[in-house]
């Protein structure tokens, strides 16, 4: 590519709302064969809410919705949030919070007016000794659903299981039709768990699903799906800049968080997921030899 066309490309890239921090990018983009985009924030929302709440036997739910939403009240995930606001939307009164711990893809724990409070993905329930059988035909209908289970412990008592559920981004899917248009695989990357994740990518004609990934467990995705040929990665969180920076080219959304805009190559200034496909045209289309 002569430096002409990169200087054209990068400027109708900004036209349309699609930064390039660095010119390579735009050439690289031509030859990407893989698209791999983190779930939340990134196709969805990131914007969770509450949507269900079943209970063991002898558990009272605004004793056990305070509790929960207590801790959750210390924690910065989405899905924190999600929780906290159901409460604050049926008026509880939140109790005080001791010795708050949060174990990173797995949940958060912390004691509650004396008793012990764990809340997270199932496997912080197995991590815990706990068995989660009793909701597996919950959690399955739930996973089903496109929601993620969560399950809350209360002095080492299995005590609920929750549900939150992230809604697709209006833009998504019309962003994956034009990524397929180009010819081009797409993959996600999710923590969540492998039920809720399939649902989410039958949905949306995913090709590839990684789930269940743990934070540092993105970067290795990465790397094994660059054997399907040159990888584009698109993330807006922390805990995505390992993954942005192993790609061959990364993508941070506009709207997320600063390390990932850091870690990235492209920056789409939107949080729509259209100016994927755009950039890939563009680059084809300003660089040549268009296959
Ligand atoms: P992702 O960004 O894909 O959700 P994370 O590693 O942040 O991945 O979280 C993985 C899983 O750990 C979540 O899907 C959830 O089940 C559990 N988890 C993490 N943080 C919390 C929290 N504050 N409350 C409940 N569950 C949590
Ligand atoms: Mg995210």
């Amino acid at each position: 590519a002569t430096p002409t066309s990169i200087m054209v490309g990068t400027g109708r890239g900004a036209e349309m709302g699609v930064l390039f921090r660095k010119g390579e990018a735009l050439q690289l983009l031509k030859e990407t064969r893989v698209v791999a985009l983190d779930k939340t924030g990134t196709l969805t929302e990131g914007k969770p809410a509450l949507t269900d709440l079943e209970l063991a036997d002898g558990f009272e739910r605004d004793d056990v919705l305070a509790h929960v939403a207590a801790v959750e009240a210390l924690s910065e995930h989405p899905i924190a949030r999600a929780i906290v606001e159901a409460a604050e939307a049926e008026g509880l009164t939140l109790p005080a919070v001791e010795g708050f711990n949060s174990v990173t893809g797995y949940g958060v724990e912390a004691t509650v007016a004396g008793a012990r409070v764990q809340i997270g993905a199932d496997r912080f329930m197995r991590k815990l000794g706990l068995d989660t059988g009793t909701f597996d035909r919950a959690a399955e209908r739930l996973g089903d659903d496109g929601k993620t289970p969560l399950y809350a412990a209360i002095d080492g008592r299995l005590t609920a299981i929750i549900a939150v559920a992230d809604p697709i981004k209006e833009t998504t899917p019309e962003a994956i039709a034009a990524l397929h248009d180009l010819g081009l695989k797409v993959a996600m990357i999710t923590g969540d768990n492998a039920r809720t994740a399939d649902a989410i990518a039958r949905r949306l004609g995913i090709d590839e699903v990684v789930s269940e990934v743990l934070p540092d467990g993105k970067v290795d995705a990465v790397k094994r799906l660059k054997g399907l040929g040159r990888l584009a990665y698109v993330g807006d969180g922390i805990n995505d800049a390992p993954a942005l920076a192993e790609a061959d080219v990364g993508l941070a959304i506009g709207t997320g968080t600063d390390v990932a805009i850091e870690a990235a190559d492209v920056v789409l200034m939107s949080g729509s997921l259209q100016g994927i496909p755009n950039a890939i045209a563009l680059s084809q289309a300003t660089i040549g030899n268009i296959r």
